[in-house]
């Protein structure tokens, strides 16, 4: 593929994602399946394309259940302090993603 186009795919990909990323949050509080559905469809572009997902993406994401992780509605926070990580605890099937700092 040559660099202009891989270029323009990567931004379109990039772009589509932000803006599934942004309606599965809108309405992970109203209709969770949908959400749900949003991402998967995500990351089936960000497969696709064969690019990686943004950090703020893919750190927002349950790997499990493919819900939108927000703090208070469907994700529990806390910090292992003495690990130097953040542990984002899945409301929906009790998954759990470490992000170290
Ligand atoms: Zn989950």
């Amino acid at each position: 593929m040559p660099i202009n186009k891989r270029i323009l795919v990567d931004t379109i990909a990039r772009e589509r994602i932000d803006i599934l990323f942004n309606l599965a949050k809108e309405c992970a509080a109203t209709d969770s399946e949908l959400s749900r559905e949003y991402v998967r469809h995500m990351k089936k572009i960000g497969t696709h394309c064969r690019m990686k997902l943004p950090k703020e993406v893919k750190n927002g994401v349950c790997k499990k259940c493919d819900s939108v992780l927000i703090p208070g509605l469907s994700a529990r926070v806390r910090i292992a302090s003495r690990n130097n990580y953040v542990v984002y605890e899945c409301l929906a099937c009790k998954a759990e993603r470490h992000v170290h700092y």
